[in-house]
């Protein structure tokens, strides 16, 4: 796309406001718009990177067995009472509302929503184990948000939800998702740690939380530098300098931020909302159920918290809004004439490029900008270059550039 096009500017302050680097940067970016606290809009470039979280999450979900589903928004009340969650604890964070005598909720989560569909479709084992997910939007009234996306009053979740025969073959899943999750944070270039936690109002057992070492980070962990061990401050029954349980190395406290949170449910929800199923042996049973979250915005925080420098953001590259940012350094003859030939081939070549074209920008604007916004590598095209018939080449997390021949660019780029 052409940068000239862009609607959104780049700005060299954020606002006074907004104290978290991820929001500081992906407002000045122009990735995100803020609406008021904790509730933001996604502008072009910021919609991007949301998408490519998302579809990684989707190809993974989908890899396991996941099936993608869209329940809404709106909750009845009486499904919540059901489970006693509607005054309890994620009842008081639910934001709610009244239509003639009837209460309805915003959905925070949607364990009782997706057991009542379950209870209506599935009868029998022979239609278990399923795994069912939805990409949404959720809210959540979070009295302190003020961490940018880190803590949104209306956020992206991923949540899945597993519904099992036996808590053996929940078991084997549990485990399933965990690598899984990994792959997906991976991929998104983070690196999160599997974490002991609290069920939180889901279920009494240890949850497991995906958490990435930061310091903007609400959390704190106890962990061990080879990761086989983490638990949460808020439960763990050790602490810093002491030894790992399994590794014996000393163990560390840290600041993070929890990503993704994964849940062995049991029947807690199947109890309260009876969804059974009829086993092999013709016996009635509660169906075992596991949930398994992630949020997507947060997840974009975590990585501008993560990965920038003085300068501005550096997009790992599968998330990145585009994978080059093409800059024309002047905007007459045989420069001009030559960056717009390379930038039409490489958008035919199906190169997703950010075009800077802008004719009223100087090199220094166009380049602070390029760092600020932080595509993976930058392409520059100039009269010096092209006097070695070549372009300049500059990955955002290297500091050297290097010259790569025009005849060579499609094949490098591959
Ligand atoms: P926290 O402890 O940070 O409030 P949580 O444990 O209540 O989060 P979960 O119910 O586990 O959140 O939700 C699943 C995932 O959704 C979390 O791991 C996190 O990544 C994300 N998430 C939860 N609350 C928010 C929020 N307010 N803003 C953005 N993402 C959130
Ligand atoms: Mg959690």
């Amino acid at each position: 796309m052409r940068q000239s096009q862009l609607f959104t500017k780049t700005l060299k302050e954020a606002p006074k406001d907004e104290k978290s680097i991820n929001s500081q940067l992906l407002i000045r970016g122009g990735f995100i718009h803020k609406e008021m606290a904790g509730v933001y809009s996604y502008l072009p470039l910021g919609l991007k990177v949301l998408k490519n979280i998302g579809n990684i999450i989707r190809e993974e979900m989908d890899n396991i067995g996941g099936q993608e589903i869209a329940m809404t928004v709106f909750q009845p009340k009486h499904l919540w009472e059901e489970t006693g969650r509607w005054s309890k604890t994620v009842g008081e964070v639910m934001y709610k509302c009244r239509e003639g005598n009837k209460e309805i909720g915003l959905g925070p989560t949607h364990e009782e929503m997706l057991t009542d569909i379950i209870r209506h479709h599935v009868k029998s084992y022979t239609e278990l184990p399923l795994y069912i997910y939805q990409i949404q939007t959720k809210f959540r009234k979070e009295p302190r948000a003020r961490s940018g996306l880190l803590r949104g009053r209306e956020f992206l979740m991923k949540d899945l939800y597993s519904f099992h025969s036996s808590e053996k073959d929940f078991k084997r899943y549990y485990e399933i998702m965990k690598k899984a999750y990994s792959k997906i944070f991976e991929r998104c270039g983070l690196s999160a740690i599997i974490t002991e936690a609290s069920g939180s109002g889901f279920t009494k057992e240890y949850t497991h939380e995906f958490q990435v070492l930061a310091p903007e980070g609400e959390d704190v962990i106890i962990c061990c530098p080879k990761r086989d061990f983490a638990q949460n401050q808020e439960i763990a029954n050790t602490k810093a300098g002491n030894r790992c349980p399994s590794c014996k190395n000393i163990l560390n406290k840290a600041r993070s931020i929890e990503v993704g949170n994964i849940f062995p449910l049991g029947v807690r929800y199947s109890k309260d909302m009876n969804a059974y199923f009829i086993d092999r042996d013709g016996k009635k049973k509660l169906i075992i159920m596991g949930s398994y979250g992630i949020g997507i915005s947060r997840t974009m925080g975590a990585v501008v918290e993560v990965h920038h420098d003085e300068k501005g953001i550096i997009w790992p590259e599968e998330i990145a809004p585009f994978q080059v940012h093409f800059i024309q350094v002047e905007n007459t003859g045989r420069v001009k004439k030559t960056s717009e030939r390379l930038y039409e081939n490489l958008w035919k070549g199906n190169c997703e490029v950010l075009y800077d074209d802008r004719a009223n920008k100087t090199i220094g604007e166009k380049f602070a900008d390029c760092d600020l916004i932080g595509i993976p590598m930058r392409i520059v095209v100039s009269e010096r270059t092209l006097a070695k018939k070549s372009v300049e080449i500059k990955k955002r997390n290297e500091k050297k550039a290097k010259l790569v021949e025009i005849k060579q660019l499609s094949r490098f780029l591959k």
